[in-house]
């Protein structure tokens, strides 16, 4: 390019010097000059006019045959159209790809807008969720599928949960739903149809429900009649009476793995219905530190310290079992000497009630499947002081009704710490909970 450029401003030079000197023959230099100027301007301007109609089209147009710095020009403009050219080819091809991929998914694959229109969906969208294309593009999904929770879901824009929703239309169908955020404000939602998977959880949750529920029968009547003859040592023999006690023990953590498998079975279906009122943390820990001072008879010491008023709008029957069982666990978990935790502390977006232990901590490799259903470091001592191995289970599905989640961080030998974390939604001030009996108030009085 530098080249050609010298070149035609040496051009130049020589239509100037040649003009001159034309003009010095003639007698007129000026007019001569500028004539010979004009001339290579108007030859520009047409090799312009040339370039600007070829580049109308320039795919279909036969590129101009030019030499100089008009040649490299169109030589490079070439260049750049060919690699354009290749790579709208290569991208094309790339997009055949993804939709031949995308509409072999099993999976209906939706793609919405900033508005969360529809822009673009795959073939299973259409026979799974009923759109019709390309009827549907450009409509707002939330408004084709009248499921409140999914506009919600949609609108929230916290999309690392995934929801399940019944099929529009389809009641007997269940789908899962992840969104997945891309591009500039655009989402892709992928539907999952878990009907089946649904169905055989539920079947299982049925089984697990009503054999213990069938059991509890019995059971009540076996520990009815071996706590009569306990307590009446005249009608039972001496020899029994040990066997007899340990009948009672047995009968007795049986109905308690009873209890808690009922107590889970509930939770697990949305079927244990909350009472939910605003829950006076410091309360709550100073109850269940008090109950844990009965268990630990003395033998660890105890702290509650509660740094936030806020309260959580919660079942207060349900958020204090599941802060008793941490607390009994640590008392369990801590030797003689020791301290436990008790914290009510605010984070941002949070509030964090902790439970903490200096006792004998646990592994690493275990605290993944801590709330597992009858998952124990050591079973067998576990079973010994009475343990279910269903005492986190029901703590997390506690925090789970309850939108919050548990984190467990602990270290062997340091102690451990149990986390519930209950989101803002969760959390109510003094001040509003005043506010809101004073309108219930009001309202009455109406
Ligand atoms: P369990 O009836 O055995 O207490 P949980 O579900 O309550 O069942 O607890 C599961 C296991 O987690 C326990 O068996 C124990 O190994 C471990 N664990 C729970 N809390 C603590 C703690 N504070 N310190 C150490 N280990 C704990």
């Amino acid at each position: 390019m530098g080249h050609s450029w010298s070149e035609e401003a040496w051009r130049f030079v020589l239509v100037v010097l040649a003009g001159t000197l034309l003009g010095l023959l003639v007698g007129h230099v000026a007019a001569v000059v500028l004539v010979a100027v004009i001339g290579y301007v108007v030859r520009h301007l047409y090799y312009i006019h040339r370039m600007q109609r070829w580049l109308d089209d320039p795919y279909l147009g036969k590129m101009p045959a030019h030499f100089g710095l008009w040649g490299s020009l169109y030589a490079r403009i070439h260049r750049l159209l060919e690699a354009h050219r290749r790579r709208e080819a290569q991208l094309q091809q790339q997009l055949e790809q993804f939709r031949r991929t995308a509409a072999a998914l099993p999976d209906a694959v939706v793609s919405l807008g900033p508005a969360r229109e529809i822009l673009w969906v795959n073939e299973k969208a259409r026979s799974m969720l009923g759109l019709r294309i390309p009827g549907d593009y450009g409509r707002p999904l939330a408004n084709l599928f009248r499921a409140p929770a999914l506009r919600q879901y949609l609108e929230r824009g916290d999309y690392k949960k995934v929801l399940e929703i019944t099929a529009p239309g389809r009641e007997q169908r269940q789908l899962s739903v992840r969104a997945v955020p891309y591009g500039d404000g655009q989402l892709l939602v992928i539907f999952q149809d878990i009907t089946e998977r649904y169905r055989l959880e539920r079947i299982r949750r049925d089984f697990v429900a009503n054999v213990s529920h069938e059991l509890r029968t019995p059971l009540t009547v076996i520990s009815g009649f071996v706590e009569n003859l306990r307590a009446n040592p005249d009608i039972c023999p001496e020899a029994w009476r040990r066997p007899l006690k340990l009948i009672d023990e047995q009968s007795g953590r049986m109905r308690q793995i009873v209890g808690d498998l009922l107590l889970l079975a509930r939770l697990e279906g949305g079927e244990a219905q909350l009472r939910e009122a605003p829950v006076d943390v410091a309360r709550l820990l100073e109850g269940a530190a008090e109950e844990g001072r009965v268990l630990a008879d003395g033998n660890v010491k105890f702290q509650v310290r509660v740094e936030s008023a806020r309260q959580i709008r919660g079942d207060a029957g349900l958020l204090r079992s599941a802060v008793v069982n941490l607390v009994s666990n640590a008392v369990h978990h801590t030797p003689a000497g020791g301290q436990i935790s008790l914290h009510w502390v605010d984070e941002p977006g949070a509030g964090c009630l902790i439970v903490e232990d200096t006792g004998e901590g646990i592994s690493h490799q275990h605290i993944p499947r801590l709330t597992e259903r009858f998952y124990r470091v050591d079973a067998g001592r576990s079973r010994e002081r009475g343990g279910t191995g269903l005492g986190l289970a029901i703590v997390k599905h506690i925090l789970q009704v309850h939108d919050a989640r548990l984190e467990i961080l602990s270290e062997p030998g340091e102690g451990s710490q149990f986390i519930c974390r209950f989101p803002e939604a969760r959390l109510v001030d003094p001040g509003q909970r005043q506010a809101t009996d004073e309108s219930r108030i009001a309202d009455h009085s109406a």
